[in-house]
């Protein structure tokens, strides 16, 4: 059975001035935010500019302080958006993802019972990257690098 997470959820992609790379900032968010965090992807080496993916959840409110505090240590913060992907050849059109959406960038066409996905309106918060039973829904990491 799947895991459900209540809350606010978001993956960011995180780019770390040199100076800030051997900080623990991302661990203070926890500690001072009461916020969990999934490292997905992470790049960091001394000394030189460092990125990493992180899943975010928690309380809304608790996300936007902790966002706030990792841009006042000298983050560079960019939310991934438009990088959940639909393999289309892959999706059977259950619609279990409908559910977990919070944005409605899901839903489904009633008049052929498909399941329609609009990533202008997806948040990129990775819920129905878990819940597809199919691996249908995935996160791009490679591309988020790009951005
Ligand atoms: S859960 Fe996966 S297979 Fe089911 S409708 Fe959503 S994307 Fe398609
Ligand atoms: S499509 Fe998936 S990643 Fe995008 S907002 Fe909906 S549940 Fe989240």
């Amino acid at each position: 059975m799947n895991e459900i997470i209540k809350g606010f959820r978001k993956i960011v992609y995180l780019t770390f001035p040199p100076e800030e790379s051997g900080r623990p900032v991302v661990s203070n968010l926890s500690k001072l935010f009461d916020l969990s965090f999934n490292i997905l992807k992470a790049d960091i080496s001394p000394r030189h500019e460092g990125t990493m993916t992180l899943e975010i959840t928690g309380l809304e409110e608790d996300f936007h302080k902790g966002i706030a505090y990792l841009k006042e240590a000298g983050i560079r913060i960019t939310p991934v958006a438009h990088k959940i992907f639909r393999d289309e050849d892959s999706c059977v059109h259950c619609g279990l993802c409908i559910s977990m959406c919070p944005t409605k960038a899901l839903v489904i066409n009633k008049s052929d019972r498909t399941v329609e996905f609009d990533v202008e309106k997806c948040s990129a918060c990775g819920m129905c990257t878990r819940v597809c039973p199919v691996k249908a829904m995935s996160l791009d990491l490679e591309d988020a690098d790009r951005q």
